[in-house]
């Protein structure tokens, strides 16, 4: 029996710290349980990570509580912690506070508890009798207590009934009938029915890509992950669930993750409805569920009643046993990069857990990010291919607008050209739907003096404010700040001030007007701010109230409908000319992914692709859906550059409210990294970041490069131990990093 503890508390101390088990607790407090300590003059919540028969520590203090029966943490989780603190160059306690929910950190919220009525002694017909003359609604709710078939909770039978409650305990009280508390749960699809739903049919790729899964399935230890590389449309969802399906039946458990932004009711509905026979089997994890719903979501795991998770990012670290499975959609998706500490990617994070867990791990998508098409052409994953897609529907016809030749045409560029408004028109008569895809919110992008040429820039950042016209302000997409829109330059004084640029809520007021009788509607982060106008928007467009649907990438991502037939892409250049390495690789995502939903029915699909580059590779490959061709030619790029996935990015932000503080501090870091780090590291000079200013910080980057990730985070980790920074200076270490602005 281990009589100390080893344990992580909840804040960063960056030391473990060792306690005694009060010897009622013994043998109840284990490697994963929850407890109180006292640290300091406070106490603390902590996770057990160790054991021991003895500690070498002084001044041992005793455990001061135990928080719930069940560890909440199993020991592989710990150790995918300790994995991520090192390679992620970040404190141990602050990967441990993602691990788990906050709702289960803090241990504040329970189950919830309801009332249950069921019938007790049964009554004779005397005294049915008496009670019809006496006690008349008393006789008519025990009438109704006696034709149930199990407990009901009161509050329902006192709703189906339009009885009251002292109706219900004068029945108690004579005895005919039960009340007892029971924990119900908190179910954010309680009130949706899933209808169980058999297997699809599949083609001959997808039944090969299942073949190799259940290959996997039964040599875990050694198969390599499998990268299922399938075009738009080609059913890489049903090969999933038939995957899951094979999981279950060894009696494993799976893990599912879903980009935030996909993870719609259609999605939680076909996960749902494939396994509704047996009730609770899935569970659900993502950002909008209440604290509640999280907590019992999370217990439905953690007891092993639900066998499936489906979520976002931080549903990697699910409480399930026996894991057999783990499968990453679309995992290409940079949002499953947490930009916060721990900057974690889950798809990588997931690959680790799996090979912890003996599990397969399933990395599916249309667009392979580079990183994992390379690992599968060097032989670290194993490649399945669904080229085709189902039900012979044909990949959409792509068409290039040149936006120069429509210019010279039109003197001032129309927010839609003329082909695409020609072919909007036509869908119109044939009752067919468009998707017309820009990502950028708002009305205009700047508010320009043609006088002085200044653009109205937010005060705490670096960017132009966005002109909104539904609340006819200026706002900040980056810290949010709001301002009203001068009459003047304030620069200059001159009335000459002018709109430029546009966004998502133009082009759904330049459609409106374009197209009178078209039902138009926008989809962006300021249009679905209400909890179900997603949902009710993507209920609209799917029964064809809608014709055109204006939206960000909040529509470009996995949705599925049979009648759109045109796919708008306003602006194609957006993202290329970031200063990032991956701009090229994101735009040929995108156009790829938006792209792909259209021809998803009968009708085939097509796409116009407006750009003023029309000849940039991403753009040339995703039109002829060439992701091979696009994939050598970005390699060797990345290649001649030394960027991933041949070196490891490590970008470090050094900000501060104050200019020089913030410089002074990057210049001295750089210089201690320099004498620290071997040759084999690359370390650039100190820059402004290209966002130099953020929420009233002004940042610098340093940029590191190298093959040996946990050895190049452990030497910056010591680097920075070493430093006294200024209270007001922070650094962020991001390995692996996706925002480099
Ligand atoms: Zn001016
Ligand atoms: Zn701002």
């Amino acid at each position: 029996m281990s009589a100390f503890v080893r344990v992580i508390i909840d804040r960063s101390i960056r030391r473990e710290l060792d306690y005694s088990v009060p010897e009622a607790m013994i043998g109840k407090v284990v490697v994963g349980s929850r407890v109180r300590v006292p640290f300091r003059d406070k106490t603390l919540l902590a996770t057990v990570v160790a054991t021991l028969e003895e500690s070498p520590a002084e001044g041992i203090k005793p455990v001061a509580a135990l928080l719930g029966e069940k560890p909440v943490l199993s020991a592989t989780l710990i150790e995918l912690a300790r994995w991520m603190a090192n390679y992620y160059c970040c404190p141990v306690e602050t990967v441990m506070r993602s691990l788990l929910p906050q709702v289960i950190r803090k241990a504040e919220v329970g189950w919830k508890k309801q009332l249950f009525v069921s019938p007790a002694r049964s009554a004779t017909a005397d005294e049915i009798e008496k009670l019809r003359k006496r006690a008349p609604r008393q006789a008519e709710l025990l009438q109704a207590i006696a034709q149930l078939t199990g407990p009901i909770a009161a509050a329902d039978l006192l709703r189906q009934t339009s009885l009251d409650n002292g109706t219900l305990r004068a029945l108690v009280k004579r005895g005919f009938a039960e009340l007892r508390e029971q924990a119900v749960a908190r179910d954010p699809h309680g009130t949706e029915e899933f209808i169980a739903d058999a297997d699809l049919s599949m083609n001959e790729e997808q039944t090969a890509a299942l073949k190799l899964i259940e290959h996997a399935l039964a040599n875990p230890e050694t198969h390599p992950p499998i990268l299922l590389h399938g075009v738009t449309g080609s059913g890489k969802t049903e090969v999933y669930l038939q995957a899951i399906r094979a999981t279950l039946a060894r009696g494993k458990t799976a893990i599912v993750l879903v980009p935030e932004i996909s993870l719609t009711p259609q999605t939680v509905e076909r996960f749902k409805s494939r396994f509704a026979s047996q009730p609770d089997m899935v569970a659900v994890l993502h950002s909008h569920l209440s604290e509640g719903e999280r907590h019992d979501e999370w217990h439905k795991l953690h007891a092993g009643r639900a066998r499936i998770v489906i979520g976002a990012r931080s549903a990697v670290f699910a409480p399930l046993e026996n894991v057999g499975l783990i499968v990453v959609d679309e995992e290409h998706e940079t949002s499953y990069k947490q930009e916060e500490a721990p900057r974690y990617h889950a798809r990588d994070v997931a690959v680790v857990r799996g090979k912890m867990e003996k599990c397969v791990v399933l990395l599916g998508t249309a667009t392979p990010s580079l990183e994992s098409y390379h690992n599968a052409e060097r032989g670290k994953y194993v490649l399945s291919q669904l080229t085709q897609r189902v039900d012979q529907c044909q990949m959409p016809l792509i068409r290039i607008v040149d936006l120069r030749m429509e210019r010279r045409k039109e003197k001032a560029a129309a927010i839609l050209s003329e082909k695409l408004r020609t072919a909007i028109a036509d869908r119109l008569e044939k009752k067919e739907q468009t998707i017309l895809f820009l990502n950028r919110r708002g009305f205009s992008t700047s508010l320009l003096c043609s006088s002085c040429g200044k653009a109205r820039e937010c005060p705490n950042c670096s960017v132009a404010l966005t002109f909104h016209r539904h609340d006819a302000r200026l706002s900040c997409h980056l810290c949010g700040h709001s301002a009203a829109v001068p009459k003047r330059c304030p620069e200059c004084r001159e009335d000459a001030l002018i709109y430029a640029g546009f966004g998502t809520e133009k082009v759904e007021a330049n459609v409106a007007a374009i197209f009178p009788k078209a039902v138009v509607r926008r989809m962006d982060a300021d249009s679905m701010t209400r909890k179900d106008a997603y949902r009710e928007a993507l209920h609209a467009f799917r029964s064809g109230k809608i014709d055109i649907l204006v939206g960000t990438q909040m529509i470009a991502k996995g949705l599925h409908f049979p009648n759109v037939t045109l796919v708008g892409i306003i602006n194609a250049d957006l993202a290329l000319h970031l200063p990032d390495f991956r701009a090229g690789e994101r735009t040929f995502q995108l156009l790829t992914q938006v792209a792909g939903r259209a021809g998803r029915g009968e009708a085939p699909g097509e796409v116009f692709v407006q750009t003023y580059t029309p000849f940039s590779p991403s753009i040339q490959f995703a039109r002829h859906h060439d992701f091979a061709g696009y994939f050598q030619q970005e390699l060797e790029f990345r290649e001649r550059c030394d960027f991933p996935p041949f070196r490891h990015v490590v970008l470090i932000t050094v900000r501060s409210e104050h200019e020089t503080r913030a410089s002074f501090s990057a210049e001295t870091l750089a210089r201690r990294l320099r004498e620290a780090l071997p040759e084999e590291f690359q370390l650039g000079a100190p820059a402004p970041a290209p966002l130099e200013k953020l929420q009233g910080h002004y940042r610098f980057h340093i940029l590191l490069r190298g093959e040996a990730i946990v050895r190049l985070s452990r030497l910056i980790r010591e680097t920075l131990d070493k430093l006294p920074f200024p209270d007001d200076v922070a650094v962020a270490v991001d390995v692996d990093p996706y925002q480099l602005l």
